[in-house]
C-alpha cells in the first residue's frame, strides 16, 4: 500500500490511516496522502499494472488506501461509459461533449465509487457495524457493499427521500430510518450515533476521509477513456462536493505523476432550492455559509443545507476556484426539461440530480465554455431511482388485446 497516513487538510497534523472523520488537534477535514516518489519510481509499471486489471475502480489500486487486497469489497463497480452526448441534441455546437455513465454503477449511482473503498477500509479495520448519512443513493450503495462484506448497516436518510431508494436499502438488508428535517439533520444524527456506538461512519460529506478516495477514480477513468487527453471542463452536480473535490484530486495526482500537463476545470452544480456553495463562490466570500431556507426540488441528491459541516462546502467551493471552474445553480424547470432531452433525444434515462449536468451545460455554453473544447457531464444517478419524475403522475399505459384496440392509438 502506497497510502501512508491521513493528514488534516486545514493544520499540519496527522494521524495514522484508522477510523477518523476529522482532525484530533483542529477538527479540520482529513485527506489521504500517499507516497507519490514511490508510485513515481513505478514509472510504465503504474500503467501496465492498471492495464493488466479489468476496467473497474479497483484497477487504479496503487492510488487507493487499502492494505491487503483481499480486504476489497468489490461488484465491478467503476468503469461506466464515456459517451458522446448524441447527435439529435444539437445542445448548441457541443461537439466534444461526453456523458460519463455513474448511472451504470451496480447500485445505480457514482455512490458506488466512495462506497465500495469505504466499506473495504472498515473490513481491514476490523468494523462490524457501519452507518451512514445519505439523501439516498449512498444508503442504496452502502447497504449493498455492507451486505456483501457481512456488516451490519444503519442508512439515515432525510423524511421525503425517493421510496425506490430506500427500498433499495431496504433490500440489501440495511436498517432505515428517516430522519425529520433535511439532509443536515440525518447527517449530524449519524454522526452522533457513530462516535456514541463506535460504528463506522461512512458519510461521504468528507466525514470519512476514504470515500473521496474511490470519488477521484473517475478522473483516472476519464484520463484513460479519452486516451490519455484531459477535458477542458468537467460538469459535475453537487451537494456538499465529493465527488468534485475527488475527481479533482484525481487529475492533480495524473499530473502530479507526469502522466498529464493540465487539469481541468471543474464546474460545480447546485439547485437553485439550494445553492449555498454556489451563491458564496458567486458573492466572492471566502467562507460557505449554510442554507438556513426550506427546499423543495426533485433533484434531492444534491440538496445539502450543510448546516453544522459549512466547512465541507468551503472545500468544494476553493476546489472550483483552484481549478480555474465556476459554479452554476439550475431550477427544478430546467433539470426537468434536460432530463427529458436526455431520456427523448439522447437514450439516457437519469434522475433529476444528474440531469442539472446538463442543464448547467447549456448556461456554461453561453458564459465560459468555448464550442471547441472537450467538456464531460458527470451523469450521476440512474433515472429508475425517481420513476415518475417524467411522466403525469396518474398516467396508466393502454391495456390492449388486439390489433382493432391499437388502432386508435397508433399514430402515424
Ligand atoms: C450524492 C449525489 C450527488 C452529489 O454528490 P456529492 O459528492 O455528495 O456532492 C449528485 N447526484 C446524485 C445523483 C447523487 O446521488
Ligand atoms: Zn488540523
Amino acid at each position: 500500500m502506497y497510502a501512508t497516513k491521513l493528514k488534516c487538510r486545514s493544520c499540519d497534523s496527522s494521524e495514522a490511516l484508522g477510523n477518523f472523520y476529522a482532525c484530533q488537534k483542529c477538527g479540520g477535514i482529513l485527506e489521504v496522502i500517499y507516497d507519490y516518489d514511490s508510485i513515481k519510481k513505478l514509472k510504465s509499471g503504474l500503467r501496465e499494472n492498471f492495464n493488466s486489471r479489468e476496467f473497474c475502480l479497483w484497477r487504479y489500486r496503487e492510488l487507493l488506501p487499502i492494505k491487503d487486497y483481499s480486504n476489497i469489497v468489490s461488484v465491478g463497480e467503476g468503469g461506466t461509459p464515456l459517451v458522446p452526448l448524441s447527435r439529435t441534441t444539437k445542445i448548441f455546437e457541443s461537439k466534444n461533449t461526453y456523458m460519463k455513465l455513474e448511472s451504470c454503477n451496480p447500485s445505480g449511482s457514482f455512490k458506488d465509487r466512495p462506497n465500495t473503498v469505504a466499506v473495504s477500509k472498515a473490513v481491514e479495520l476490523n468494523g462490524k457495524y457501519v452507518i451512514i448519512a445519505s439523501s439516498g443513493n449512498a444508503g442504496g450503495a452502502a447497504a449493498a457493499y455492507a451486505a456483501r462484506a457481512g456488516l451490519k448497516c444503519l442508512v439515515c436518510v432525510p423524511e421525503d427521500t425517493p421510496n425506490n431508494k430506500v427500498s433499495q436499502a431496504l433490500s440489501h438488508g440495511a436498517q432505515v430510518v428517516l430522519v425529520k428535517g433535511s439532509y443536515s439533520n440525518s447527517y449530524n444524527l449519524a454522526l452522533q450515533t457513530s462516535l456514541e456506538f463506535g460504528f463506522v461512519n461512512l458519510t461521504s460529506t468528507f466525514l470519512n476521509p476514504y470515500t473521496v478516495e474511490g470519488d477521484k477514480t473517475l478522473a483516472y477513468e476519464i484520463w484513460e477513456q479519452l486516451n490519455g487527453s484531459i477535458p477542458e471542463w468537467v460538469i459535475i452536480p453537487i451537494g456538499a462536493g465529493p465527488l468534485l473535490v475527488g475527481a479533482y484530486k484525481g487529475f492533480e495526482e495524473l499530473k502530479m505523476l507526469g502522466l498529464i500537463d493540465k487539469t481541468p476545470k471543474m464546474i460545480g452544480v447546485q439547485s437553485t432550492e439550494c445553492s449555498p456553495i454556489v451563491d458564496a463562490f458567486l458573492a466572492g466570500d471566502e467562507k460557505v455559509k449554510a442554507w438556513d431556507k426550506p427546499s423543495k426540488s426533485v433533484a434531492s441528491g444534491i440538496i445539502d443545507p450543510l448546516v453544522g459541516y459549512e466547512e465541507d462546502g468551503t472545500l468544494t467551493k476553493l476546489t472550483i476556484e483552484k481549478s480555474g471552474g465556476t459554479a452554476i445553480k439550475v431550477t427544478d424547470d430546467e433539470l426537468i426539461r434536460c432530463a427529458n432531452i436526455l431520456a427523448k433525444k439522447a437514450g439516457i434515462f437519469v434522475e433529476p440530480a444528474a440531469a442539472a449536468a446538463l442543464a448547467a451545460l447549456e448556461q456554461a455554453f453561453i458564459t465560459v465554455i468555448n464550442p471547441e473544447d472537450t467538456v464531460v457531464i458527470v451523469m450521476t444517478g440512474h433515472g429508475l431511482k425517481t420513476p415518475q419524475v417524467l411522466i403525469k403522475p396518474d398516467y396508466k399505459a393502454p391495456v390492449v388485446e388486439s390489433v382493432e384496440d391499437l388502432k386508435s392509438l397508433i399514430s402515424l
